[in-house]
């Protein structure tokens, strides 16, 4: 018997400071008539609307902690130089004194969690091992003692973010992509690691936002249109974005 979330469930991450991906989201999520919204971390960081995103997220149930929030509230440690500038122009945003709300964006952020735990499901940013910063990635299959020391860490099923490639693992060192599964999942009695994409920022040559819902047992990747372009422009506006932020959702790389 798989206990697994009493009511629907929508899981989404790494917004990354994308608005319109984030109201797109957050519109399809509403039309399957979900209310309950779980974040996996990285709100902000690379996009051009950290302090909107942060705020969209005050109502959901979990927001955890990823490593941009995290390099944004404290020093910024392990980031390339363009995403490193880009923290230090987000943290200039969220402190802006002149914006209402400063207190409580930072207060927010301040108190997000690293890791979730709901009966058989765990939630992560980066990995169970490393909540914060460990990439899994599909490539890693390859590294069977990586691969079994993560899934020494899960009890039953975790869902994670952090690589902005969907997919899901299982612990006999396999990947499926979403297309390649049908975009569902159903939960068994096999231990799995969930990756849910990212809402902002898609590096799986799919430039549509992805998120993941839970309904009972199933698991269901879904795609969504939003206005990347105009997104795109606000980045390639703010000089402390690197153009490449901005370029790079256009494809979905
Ligand atoms: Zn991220």
């Amino acid at each position: 018997m798989i206990s697994s979330a009493a009511k629907p469930i929508a899981i989404i991450s790494d917004i990354h400071g994308n608005l319109e991906a984030l109201q797109a989201v957050l519109a399809h999520i509403a039309s399957q008539g979900i209310e309950t919204i779980y974040c996996l971390g990285d709100v902000v960081g690379y996009g051009p609307n950290p302090r909107e995103c942060v705020e969209h997220c005050y109502g959901m149930q979990l927001c955890l902690l990823g490593n941009h929030d995290n390099g944004a509230l404290f020093d910024p440690d392990g980031f390339s130089s363009g995403a490193e500038k880009a923290i230090f122009w987000t943290r200039r945003q969220l402190e802006d004194q002149s914006r209402s709300g400063m207190q409580e964006r930072w207060a927010f952020l301040a108190r997000l969690p690293r890791t979730h735990r709901d009966g058989d499901l765990m939630f992560v940013h980066g990995s169970p091992r490393s909540p914060l910063n460990e990439y899994v990635f599909p490539e890693d299959i390859y590294n069977q003692r990586k691969i079994e020391r993560i899934f020494s860490f899960i009890q039953k099923f975790c869902f994670q973010g952090h690589t902005h490639v969907p997919g899901v693992f299982t612990e006999n060192c396999r990947f499926y992509s979403p297309s390649e599964i049908g975009d569902t999942y159903e939960l068994s009695d096999q231990k799995l690691m969930i990756n849910v994409g990212s809402v902002g920022q898609p590096r799986d040559g799919d430039s549509r936002s992805c998120y993941v819902t839970l309904n009972g047992t199933t698991v269901r990747f879904h795609r969504v249109q939003y206005d990347a372009e105009a997104t795109c422009r606000k980045i390639l506006a703010i000089p402390e974005l690197d153009e490449f932020f901005g370029n790079r959702l256009l494809q979905g790389k």
